[in-house]
Parts: structure tokens; C-alpha cells; sequence
């Protein structure tokens, strides 16, 4: 784990280990899969981190970086725009703030709802661009928790599949708090077997599923994970503050 007052070049020796550690366990997992031989990208969530992280991590290799907040991931973007990351949007996104998504974020992992498809392809075609994005499923059916209802995802597919603007490359998932990531591990393969219906059903290629974080990335690529989404195993523990207090 690493504090914030490290000096650079121990932050960097730290950042390289834990990225290490992490690739080292994705391959080991993936050899484990019923699919060892396809591409699995490790997205580094850097939400509430500061630069200095970022920079060392991406030093060490890493180029995926995800985002929860429009206004700090857009920041960041601008602060970081000599380095060569790809950003991913992966936090729960407002439908009036879309238009600050495409043509900054290479993926949105987070569409839940019609509207905000319309809002996201209004701004892509303005910019003349097709922007990728995932569908987020609410699989264990949380309470006020992101993602759209199983039933409802057959529905938002094909509105979007009439969205010139929109590609939809997959599903993501949030499996509900647990102590144990073996717990996460049904929902794994639930969403991997409800995309395989869905190929089925709708004719399209959903080839992207967007699963596991610190706790549960490794079963998330056992059952079929082609991104996982990795933040404090790799950047350490999140400053209990505002990113802003860090961002200088
Ligand atoms: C914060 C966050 C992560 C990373 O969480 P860690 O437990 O730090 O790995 C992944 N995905 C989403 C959507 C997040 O909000």
C-alpha cells in the first residue's frame, strides 16, 4: 500500500510491484478460464487519487484509467493530457451530464437507461464520433443501487442499437458488498450467461463484460471478465478526502 508522501521513486518501485502482482494474477485466472485465450484489459479506477498516483502508475505501464466523477475525471484528463492514457468512465452518470462524455472517455461502462443513450448519442453525433459504452445490469435486483433491471436490458439494447452513435460492446456489473469474493462469483457468471442470451436473442455481438474490482478481480476473469476494474489494490487506499485537497 502506499502513502502519499513517499518519494517518487519509491511510489513508482510501489506502483510497478502492485501492477505486477495484479497482470501476474489476471494471467494466472485466465489460464484457469474456459476461455484462456482471449484479451482480458485491466482498468486502473483512479477516482479520488491524485496525480502523483496516476503519473507513477502510468510510468510503471499501466494505460487504462477509469473515472467515477465527470467533473474530477475531466480535470484530470486535462492535467494528464501529455501522458497516453485511454480513460474509461465507470461511475453512475446523470443523463444531463453526457454531453461532457464523448470524446473524452474511450468507454462508458455505465449506461442504465434510455435517456441517458439519447443524451450520449446526441453529443457524439454533434462531434461526428460513435461512442462505446457497456450497459450496466442491476443483476441481484439492489435497491436504489446503478444498473437497469434485468428485464428491462433486452429493451435498452435494441433502442440503442438505433442510436448511429452508440456502439454497445457489452455488460457491467456491481455485485452487491461482501466479505468474501466467492460471493461474487454467481453473479459473474450470471451476467456471462445472460450475455450469452442475449447474443442469442438479438442477433448482436456483446463481446465485452466489465466485472470485478480489488476484492473479486480473479473470479471475475475465471468465469469470462474482459475488463476488470482495479482501484485500491493498485493505487493504494483512496485519500479520505476530496481529490481536489490532492490534485496540485
Ligand atoms: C471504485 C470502483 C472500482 C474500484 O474499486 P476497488 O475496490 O478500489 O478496486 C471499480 N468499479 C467501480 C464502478 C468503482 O466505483
Amino acid at each position: 500500500m502506499l502513502s502519499r508522501d513517499l518519494p517518487v521513486e519509491e511510489a513508482r518501485q510501489q506502483m510497478a510491484d502492485n501492477l505486477d502482482k495484479v497482470r501476474k494474477k489476471i494471467e494466472m485466472a485466465l489460464q484457469k478460464s474456459a476461455d484462456p485465450a482471449r484479451e482480458v484489459t485491466l482498468v486502473a479506477v483512479s477516482k479520488r487519487q491524485p496525480l502523483d498516483r496516476i503519473r507513477a502508475l502510468a510510468a510503471a505501464g499501466q494505460v487504462h484509467f477509469g473515472e467515477n466523477y465527470v467533473q474530477e475525471g475531466l480535470e484530470k484528463i486535462k492535467d494528464l493530457e501529455n501522458l497516453e492514457i485511454k480513460w474509461h468512465f465507470t461511475g453512475s452518470l446523470q443523463s444531463n451530464k453526457a454531453r461532457f462524455i464523448p470524446g473524452h472517455f474511450s468507454l462508458v461502462h455505465s449506461l442504465d437507461s434510455v435517456k441517458l443513450a439519447r443524451a450520449l448519442q446526441k453529443k457524439a453525433a454533434e462531434l461526428g464520433i460513435v461512442q462505446p459504452v457497456l450497459i450496466q445490469v442491476n443483476l441481484a435486483g439492489e435497491v436504489q443501487k446503478a444498473g437497469v433491471d434485468p428485464d428491462h436490458v433486452p429493451e435498452l439494447i435494441q433502442e440503442t442499437g438505433r442510436m448511429d452513435h452508440l456502439d454497445v460492446q457489452g455488460l457491467m456489473l456491481m455485485p452487491p458488498l461482501a466479505d468474501d469474493p466467492e460471493e461474487s462469483r454467481p453473479y459473474f457468471t450470471g451476467l456471462r450467461k445472460m450475455r450469452d442470451t442475449l447474443e442469442q436473442e438479438t442477433g448482436r455481438r456483446l463481446p465485452h463484460l466489465s466485472m470485478g474490482m480489488s476484492q473479486d478481480f480473479v473470479q471475475a476473469v475465471e468465469e469470462g471478465a474482459t475488463l476488470v476494474r482495479v482501484g485500491s489494490l493498485l493505487l493504494g487506499p483512496r485519500p479520505g478526502c476530496t481529490f481536489n485537497a490532492y490534485a496540485g
